[in-house]
């Protein structure tokens, strides 16, 4: 029996699997249409050799989870898309681990741990920043009328289950693998790492079936294709184009946070492109075409999505409320200019497209009030960079959004929408001390009318070439606010 057992974890990958018709034959893969039952109860269990994951890229925390939880005699693996990044030797952002220890088991487990949740009760082990969710294995849906809605849509998946069944219920073959820390092992029930080779996409079971349960998978295929430079195999993709519209079922506040995922993905721009190739913008940001075919509105996102990247990259913080500003501005200027051509004064006319648009998009993706907050006082902010006299500019340098705002505008001036000399005075007004600062001002009041001074110089959009120092001013990316 231990005999057995040691054979089937040590034994060549490939041979640890089970007799044919347990997983598809791996050569059929590609072409076949998914067998109606695609559960797999046996991995196939890779050593270091062949999975040649890099221990230091884990977290310590994580392993010191999965070592506490089999010290008590369970189960206990990293799972999910840590193990997807570690095969791929990128260092995950997070850690998730599986476990069949029930919550209640978890938390007596360690010293720091709470159980949150109430449908299905995850458990966090909290270490200094570092938060460890571990979850215990679930039972495979029942798509039963009882668990649906109308439309397929997953209500209720909540009993827990066996790690193969775990296994099955997840998105993607590459993420369905799981790792154990101590025997340096990755257990793969759905052919997980030959679709990392392969570098593809892969959903388990019957992609249409799969997106039916919950349409948020579409959006995660297209992060994940954008994020790790991933085809999204034929099968997988299909589906879409026809079930792009069941994404509008989905609770708002879970489009969010996906939303969320995507933007701080660091290939935000490339998820937004996939969105729209898949046709999958319309319920999310039915404004995205505009965006991109309107020449200035895809120049500023641009812009904007790549010093988001950037600074995902740099490990910097995000502003979700700056995020946010960035993709709806052009839809807030296209109707502040209709609404200004009927009539109403400027900045009235400000507040009412601001209003207009967030009304619109908030129906799509509940964005809260918090950051829409935030959203409404970067906008507002714009017009009044264009007042250089009195004792406004002191006052707005205090105001704790001025530094988020000067990024936005100094965003705007890169794309050529304001003046890049009026953003490069008031970086310089805000760098400069209480006497700076007059000195600034007493020099604009020298100037002849019209150079600047108290008139509306943003208005008049000369388009300039950049010295290089205000390049280099337009391009400092924007702060987390
Ligand atoms: P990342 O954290 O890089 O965004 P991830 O794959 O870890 O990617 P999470 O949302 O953290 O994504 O989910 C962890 C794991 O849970 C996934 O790898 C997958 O196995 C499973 N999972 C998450 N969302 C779904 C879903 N909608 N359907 C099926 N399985 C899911
Ligand atoms: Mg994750």
């Amino acid at each position: 029996m231990i005999k057995r057992f040691f054979k089937r974890i040590f034994a060549k990958p490939g041979l640890s699997r089970e007799p044919a018709g347990v997983q598809a034959p791996l050569n059929a893969r590609d072409n076949a249409a998914r067998p109606v039952s695609y559960h797999v109860n046996k991995p196939a269990i890779w050593g270091h050799k062949d999975h040649k994951i890099d221990k230091r890229l884990l977290s310590h925390n994580a392993i010191r989870v999965c070592e506490g939880l089999q010290d008590r005699g369970f189960k206990a693996f990293v799972v999910g898309g840590a193990v997807r990044d570690l095969s791929l030797g990128m260092r995950p952002k997070d850690f998730d681990v599986a476990t069949d220890a029930s919550p209640e088991q978890v938390r007596t487990t360690f010293r720091r741990a709470r159980i949150i949740g109430r449908r299905f009760q995850i458990v966090h082990v909290m270490f200094g920043p570092e938060t460890i969710e571990v979850s215990t294995f679930r039972a495979l849906s029942n798509s039963g009328h009882d668990n649906t809605d109308e439309h397929g849509r997953v209500l209720r998946d909540n009993v827990f289950g066996k790690q193969d069944e775990d296994a099955t219920r997840r998105d993607f073959t590459v993420n369905a693998m799981y790792y154990d820390p101590k025997t340096e092992t990755v257990w793969d029930y759905h052919h997980g790492m030959e679709d990392i080779r392969k570098r593809v996409l892969r959903m388990i079971g019957d992609p249409a079936t799969r997106y039916r349960e919950d349409p948020v998978r579409m959006m995660r295929v297209v992060r994940f294709a954008a994020k790790l430079n991933f085809s999204i195999e034929p099968a997988t993709r299909a589906p879409i184009a026809e079930m792009g519209d069941l994404i509008s079922n989905v609770p708002a506040a879970r489009l969010f946070d996906e939303m969320l995922k995507l933007l701080g993905s660091g290939s935000a721009m490339s998820c937004l492109v996939g969105l729209r190739e898949a046709g999958l913008h319309r319920g999310l940001f039915p404004l995205l075409d505009a965006i991109l075919d309107n020449n200035k509105g895809e120049a500023f996102l641009v812009e904007a999505l790549r010093r988001t990247d950037e600074r995902v990259r740099d490990e910097k913080p995000l502003s979700t409320g700056f995020l946010f500003a960035c993709l709806m501005w052009h839809q807030v200027v296209a109707r502040w200019e209709t609404i200004q051509k009927r009539g109403e004064q400027r900045i009235p006319a400000l507040f009412q497209a601001m209003d207009d648009v967030l009304v619109e998009q908030c129906e799509k993706t509940a964005i809260p009030r918090r950051i829409t907050g935030d959203m409404r006082e970067l906008w507002a902010f714009q017009p009044r960079f264009e007042k250089r006299a009195g004792k406004a500019p002191f006052r707005m340098v205090e105001q704790p959004k001025f530094r988020a705002a000067l990024d936005f505008f100094e965003l705007r001036a890169f794309v050529g929408e304001v003046d890049t000399d009026l953003a490069v005075w008031w970086r310089e007004f805000y760098d400069a001390d209480g006497k700076g600062k007059q000195e600034l001002l007493d020099h604009m009041k020298s100037l002849p009318a019209g150079a600047g001074g108290s008139a509306a110089s943003g208005n008049k959009k000369r388009k300039r070439k950049r010295k290089p120092n205000q390049a280099a001013v337009a391009q400092s990316g924007p702060e987390s606010h």
